[in-house]
C-alpha cells in the first residue's frame, strides 16, 4: 500500500497507483460481467434440463406406445385390432406432433441451428418427420394398416437404438415454446451483449487511461531526462547530452564528417566580478541565443559546458565549410551585449576540431578543439583556430619548454634577473626598479619572458617562477642592505591564479619579515589581465602588503578589462600605461588620448602614474607636459644587471634619443 508520509494519506496519485486502480476497476467490472453472462447461463441451462425432462418423458411414452405397437403388429400380423393400432398410432401422432412442431421450431431456430450437434440430429429427426407425414398422412386416409406396415417396416430397418440414440443427443434442444426458446435465446444474446459492450467500454476507458497516464508518466520522465540533459541557465543543452550527442554521432555515422568547437568568452571572469552574476548570467543567456541563432539549417547540437564556455557539435560539415561557419559565429558573437541597461561588449575564443581527420574519439576531440581554443586565445583572443598538427607542435614545444625552464629553476641555472630603472624625469632620479627574468636555455637559446611565462602561467610552474624571482629579489636586496651603499625599490613581477597569487605574496611577506627588510624597498606588479581573478583573500593581502609599505602596481594599463569600480577597490599605488600606447605616442592622435585619460583617471584615484617603454626623448617630454614623471624604456636604460644598474649614471635624455637615432621630432 502506497503511504503519503507526508499527508498522511493510504495513497498517492502516482502514475502506477492510478494504473494500479484501473486495473481494479477494470477487473471488477470484467467479473461483473462474467457473473453476470454466468447466472443468465445458468438459468438458460435449467430451463433446458427442464425441458430435456419433459423431452424425455415425451420420448419415453412414444417409444412405450411404439414397442405396443410393435408388439400388437408382432403378435397378430393377418387379423389386428386395427382399432388399437389406429388409437396407438393417433397417440404417437399426437405425441409427436407436439414434439415434432416443437422440435422443428427448437433445433432449426429460424432456419438457424446454434449448434454442429443440433444440424446432426436435425437431419435424422427430419428424415423421421417424413415417415411420420407419411404415417400421419395414410391414417388421415384411413389406411391404418398401410400406414402400420409402412412405420413398422421402417422401424425395423432403423433399429431401435436409432431412436435411443436421438433422445441421448437431444441433451441440450429445447422442447419449451416457440417463444420462450425464442426469448431464452435473446435473454442470453442481449446478456452476452449487454455485458460484453460493458466490457468493451471498460476496456477502451481502461486502455484510454492506461495508455493517456502512461504517456503522461513518459512525457514526464522524459522531461526528468531532458532536464537531466539541459542547461538550465541557457536552456541549451548540458556537458552529458553532449558528450552523448558527440558518442551517438561517432557510434552511428563512423564514416561521417564533423566538426567540435570549444567556445570561451574571453575576460568573463572579470565580467562576472565588475558586473555580478546576475548581469553575467544574462550575458550569458543572450550570448548562447546569438551563438544559436546562426546555427540555423546547420545540424548541430549546442551545449554550455560550464562557466562561460560553451560547445558546438556540428555534424555532416567538412573542414573548408566549417572554417566558413566558424567566421561567421565568430564575427555574430563578438558584439556588444545589454543587460541591465549596461552595454557590454563581449569576444570569444573559439577552437575547433575535425572529426575524423583531428581526432576520433570524443575525449580527442574535445581536448583538440580546447588546445585550437587556447591557441585562439594567444592569438589575441576574439578569433578562431581549427586544429592543426603544427598546433600539435607548438603544444609539443610548450611542454618542451615548461619541462626544461623547470629544470633551469630547480638548478638555478641559466636563469637570472635583469632590473630595468625608472627614472623620475622631474627630480631626474631613480628610486625604483623592475626586475625581469632572463632565460637562456641552452638548447632554445635566450627565450623571451613573454614566452616562457605564459607557458608558465599554463602550468602551475609559475609557482616556481615567481617564488624564484621573490627569492632572488630578496637576495640582492639583503645584499645591498648587508654592502649598505645602495638602495632602490624592486618592483617584481607577480602572475598565476588567485592561489598562487596570493601564497607569493605571502612569501614576499614572510622573506621580508624573515631578513628583516624594508617593505619599501619592494613593490609587485600585477598585469591587469590577472587582476580579476583576485578574490577577497588576494585583496586581504594585497592590503597587509600595502599597509607594511610594498608598492602595488597595475602593470600592463589599458590592455585588459578593467573598471573604474574595481581599482577603486584594491589597494593600489601605481598604474603603469602599457607600451604599447606609448610607442605611438606623438604619432596617433588615439593614443595620445588615452594615455592622458590613463594619466587622468590614476591621478583622480591618487596613484603616481608610470608610463613603460619611453624610447623617444618626444615621448618622454610629451609625458612630462601631461605630469606623467616616472618612465621607464629604453630611451633611459634598457633592463641591466644589478652591478650595472649599481653603476648608473643618468644620462642625458635628449642627446641619448639624438645619438641612438631614435624617433626625432
Ligand atoms: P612587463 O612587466 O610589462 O615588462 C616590461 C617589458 O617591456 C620588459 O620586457 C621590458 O624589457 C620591456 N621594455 C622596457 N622598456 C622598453 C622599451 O623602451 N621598448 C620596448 N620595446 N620594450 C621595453 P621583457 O623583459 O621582455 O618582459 C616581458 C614581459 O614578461 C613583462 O612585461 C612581464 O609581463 C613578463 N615578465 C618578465 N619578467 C617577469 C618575471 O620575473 N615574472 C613575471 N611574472 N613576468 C615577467
Ligand atoms: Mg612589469
Ligand atoms: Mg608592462
Amino acid at each position: 500500500m502506497l503511504i503519503d508520509k507526508k499527508h498522511n494519506r493510504f495513497f498517492r496519485f502516482t502514475p502506477i497507483s492510478i494504473m494500479l486502480v484501473l486495473l481494479i476497476f477494470m477487473l471488477s467490472f470484467s467479473l461483473f460481467g462474467m457473473l453476470g453472462i454466468n447466472s443468465m447461463m445458468k438459468t438458460a441451462l435449467k430451463k433446458h434440463e427442464q425441458s430435456n425432462i419433459i423431452h424425455s418423458q415425451i420420448y419415453a411414452g412414444l417409444i412405450n406406445r411404439y414397442q405396443s405397437l410393435f408388439k400388437l403388429v408382432n403378435g397378430n400380423t393377418s387379423t389386428t385390432d386395427t382399432g388399437k393400432i389406429q388409437a396407438l398410432i393417433n397417440e404417437i401422432y399426437q405425441e409427436r406432433k407436439k414434439l415434432i412442431k416443437n422440435q422443428s421450431l427448437c433445433i432449426h431456430n429460424k432456419n438457424k441451428p446454434i449448434n454442429p450437434i443440433f444440424v446432426k440430429q436435425a437431419a435424422m429427426l427430419s428424415a423421421y418427420k417424413k415417415l411420420e407425414d407419411q404415417v400421419i398422412e395414410l391414417v388421415k386416409q384411413g389406411e391404418n394398416y398401410k400406414a402400420f406396415l409402412l412405420f413398422s417396416n421402417e422401424l425395423l430397418k432403423q433399429k431401435e437404438n436409432t431412436l435411443k440414440q436421438i433422445l441421448r443427443g437431444n441433451k441440450y434442444i429445447q422442447t419449451q415454446s416457440a417463444d420462450e426458446i425464442q426469448k431464452i435465446n435473446d435473454q442470453t444474446i442481449y446478456s452476452i451483449a449487454f455485458y460484453g459492450f460493458i466490457n468493451m467500454i471498460l476496456i477502451a476507458l481502461g486502455l484510454y487511461f492506461s495508455v493517456h497516464i502512461l504517456r503522461q508518466y513518459i512525457s514526464k520522465n522524459k522531461e526528468l531526462t531532458d532536464s537531466s540533459r539541459l542547461d538550465l541557465l541557457t536552456n541549451l543543452s548540458n556537458r552529458l547530452h553532449f558528450l552523448e550527442e558527440i558518442n551517438r554521432q561517432i557510434l552511428e555515422k563512423p564514416n561521417s564528417s564533423f566538426a567540435v568547437a570549444f567556445i570561451d568568452i574571453d575576460y568573463f571572469k572579470s565580467i562576472n566580478d565588475i558586473y555580478g552574476h546576475t548581469l553575467a548570467d544574462s550575458l550569458l543567456v543572450q550570448f548562447g541565443k546569438v551563438l544559436s541563432s546562426q546555427l540555423k539549417g546547420v545540424n548541430h547540437c549546442i551545449a554550455r559546458f560550464g562557466g562561460d564556455e560553451f560547445v558546438l557539435l556540428i555534424r555532416d560539415i567538412n573542414r573548408k565549410k566549417t572554417d566558413a561557419l566558424m567566421k561567421k559565429i565568430s564575427t555574430a558573437v563578438n558584439t556588444n551585449y545589454y543587460s541591465h541597461g549596461q552595454k557590454i561588449g563581449l569576444t570569444s575564443s573559439i577552437g575547433v576540431a575535425m572529426y575524423p581527420d583531428d581526432a576520433t574519439t570524443t575525449k580527442m576531440l574535445l581536448h583538440k578543439s580546447d588546445l585550437a581554443m587556447y591557441q585562439a586565445k594567444k592569438t589575441g583572443r576574439a578569433c578562431y583556430r581549427l586544429f592543426s598538427n603544427k598546433l600539435v607542435n607548438t603544444v609539443l614545444v610548450e611542454n618542451e619548454i615548461s619541462q626544461r625552464l623547470q629544470t633551469s629553476l630547480s638548478n638555478k641555472k641559466n636563469i637570472y634577473l635583469l632590473y630595468q630603472p625608472l627614472l623620475n624625469t622631474e627630480t631626474y632620479s631613480v628610486s625604483d626598479c623592475e626586475a625581469l627574468l632572463r632565460w637562456n636555455d641552452p638548447k632554445h637559446g635566450e627565450v623571451s619572458p613573454e614566452t616562457f611565462i605564459q607557458i608558465a602561467e599554463k602550468t602551475n610552474l609559475i609557482r616556481s617562477v615567481n617564488y624564484f624571482v621573490i627569492d632572488e629579489v630578496c637576495k640582492q636586496q639583503r645584499k645591498w642592505a648587508k654592502d649598505g651603499n645602495y638602495r632602490i625599490r624592486v618592483n617584481i613581477n607577480l602572475a598565476g591564479n588567485q592561489q598562487i597569487f596570493t601564497a607569493s605574496l605571502k612569501r614576499l611577506i614572510e622573506k621580508i619579515q624573515k631578513y628583516d627588510l624594508s617593505p619599501f624597498l619592494f613593490g609587485i606588479e600585477i598585469t591587469e589581465g590577472s587582476l580579476f581573478e583576485i578574490n577577497d583573500l588576494t585583496i586581504n593581502q594585497l592590503r597587509i602588503a600595502n599597509r607594511m609599505g610594498i608598492k602595488i602596481s597595475i602593470d600592463d594599463f589599458g590592455t585588459g578589462y578593467s573598471s573604474l569600480l574595481y581599482l577603486a577597490k584594491l589597494p593600489l599605488t601605481t598604474l603603469k600605461i602599457d607600451k604599447a600606447f606609448i610607442s605611438n605616442l606623438c604619432d596617433r592622435e588615439k593614443d595620445n588620448t588615452i594615455v592622458l585619460s590613463i594619466i587622468k583617471l590614476g591621478q583622480s584615484l591618487g596613484l603616481d602614474i608610470v608610463a613603460e617603454g619611453v624610447e623617444t626623448y618626444n615621448q618622454c617630454e610629451y609625458l612630462k607636459l601631461h605630469s606623467c614623471n616616472i618612465i621607464q624604456g629604453y630611451l633611459f636604460s634598457k633592463p641591466i644587471s644589478a652591478e650595472e644598474l649599481e653603476h648608473l649614471e643618468i644620462p642625458d635624455l635628449k642627446t641619448k634619443s639624438q645619438a641612438q637615432n631614435y624617433r626625432i621630432a
